[in-house]
């Protein structure tokens, strides 16, 4: 090899050498960069869940002392906690749901709403006894999968949606075009945390049982309230 010809490899080994180096100073950059918008968000879900008022805080089990304490971490101190003794995982506790053979899916962004027990007639052939339904915005509902959704229209004012494979019922839509669609309670992958505030169409229940004295709040289908 002429000294030339090594003087040139070696040139091109020097170059490559600080090619690499250079790779690897802005590889430090972007993880930095990164480290920095992981702190940068983690900062901003502090503040975000210390700004919560305290009867949302007490749905996701979080006390104001806890939040407040997360909030005064200095910035840096990233994910110290893990799972359910975190606050931040707590408060991002993610709803979601399907029918018995997965064909349907779906998660909703928002805290879904206190459960109504329906005891109508409609109610009992689809569920066989009481329907369990809580509500959410249209849209907070996402559908991720859907293939074997179905709709059956059950009166002139609402449509239930279910699964045509496992037959699992899912969803009770109000054909008003309203800003709320209803989803059954036993969906939910993890319905803990939410709680019954009401009995509806207690007037058309089905004789073999009693709603008995559980001091929840009960409607007739016309929506007047009942002892
Ligand atoms: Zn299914």
């Amino acid at each position: 090899m002429s000294q030339s010809n090594f003087s040139a490899l070696s040139h091109q080994a020097q170059g490559s050498s600080q090619r690499s180096a250079g790779a690897g100073i802005g590889g430090l950059l972007v993880a930095m960069f990164d480290r920095m918008a992981d702190w940068s968000e983690r900062r901003r879900q502090r503040l975000a869940l210390e700004a919560l008022p305290d009867h949302l805080l007490s749905d996701i089990g979080v006390s104001r002392a806890d939040a407040e304490h997360e909030a005064d971490k200095p910035f840096w101190r990233g994910g110290t906690l893990s799972g359910d003794a975190d606050p931040i995982h707590r408060a991002r506790h993610c709803w979601s749901g399907g029918c018995l053979c997965g064909g349907v899916r779906y998660e909703i962004d928002v805290r879904p709403e206190p459960v109504s027990f329906c005891h109508c007639g409609q109610c009992r052939r689809q569920h066989s006894h009481v329907g369990a339904y809580t509500g959410v915005p249209r849209t907070a509902l996402r559908l991720v999968a859907e293939d074997t959704l179905a709709w059956y229209a059950s009166s002139d004012r609402a449509r239930r949606g279910f699964c045509a494979r496992c037959g699992s019922g899912l969803f009770w839509d109000a054909l008003d075009g309203g800003p709320r669609i209803t989803v059954t309670v036993g969906s939910l992958d993890d319905p803990s945390g939410l709680h019954v505030d009401r009995h509806i169409f207690v007037d058309q229940k089905g004789g073999y049982y009693d709603i008995g004295a559980d001091g929840v709040e009960r409607r007739t289908s016309t929506g007047e309230v009942v002892e």
